[in-house]
């Protein structure tokens, strides 16, 4: 059961621009966790409230020659707010965040060692360095 592909998910659905029918209501469920981001407190009440709602249904599965094993219900609302909830309980509520570049605001999540994650790619990361660099050099002349 590997949870971390589920958020991973997650993540990709909040991004979605038009997402299927079927899911606009998750996605805008799942982007107000991200919006959260910042206030652990507010990012846990809005997952456990999902939790609730999309409550995860595990299943016994053995194939591929591998013993029995638990695998979720193929259902996307429950399977993404379990993977979220799993990075929460794993690794903490700070690793979900919205880059910080001003005309992007994706989601990501930080795996990275030190939790410095600000942007949710390399070209948010530069375009923000070039624009904090052509403001300290307008206030400079
Ligand atoms: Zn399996
Ligand atoms: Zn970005």
């Amino acid at each position: 059961m590997d949870l971390t592909s589920y958020a991973e998910w997650a993540v990709r659905l909040v991004n979605e621009l038009a997402p299927p029918p079927e899911l606009i209501r998750l996605r805008q469920e799942l982007a107000a966790v991200f919006d959260a981001a910042g206030d652990e407190r507010a990012v846990v009440a809005r997952l456990n409230a999902l939790l609730v709602r999309y409550p995860v249904r595990p299943q016994l599965s053995a194939h591929d020659g591998r013993p029995w094993h638990l695998h979720l219900a193929e259902d996307p609302a429950a399977t993404a707010v379990m993977g979220l909830a799993a990075v929460v309980a794993e690794l903490g509520a700070d690793r979900l965040g919205r880059c910080r570049e001003p005309h992007c605001g994706r989601a990501f999540l930080d795996t990275s060692s030190n939790r410095s994650r600000r942007y949710c790619s390399a070209r948010c990361a530069s375009r923000a360095n070039v624009a904090a660099h052509r403001a300290r050099r307008r206030q400079a002349s």
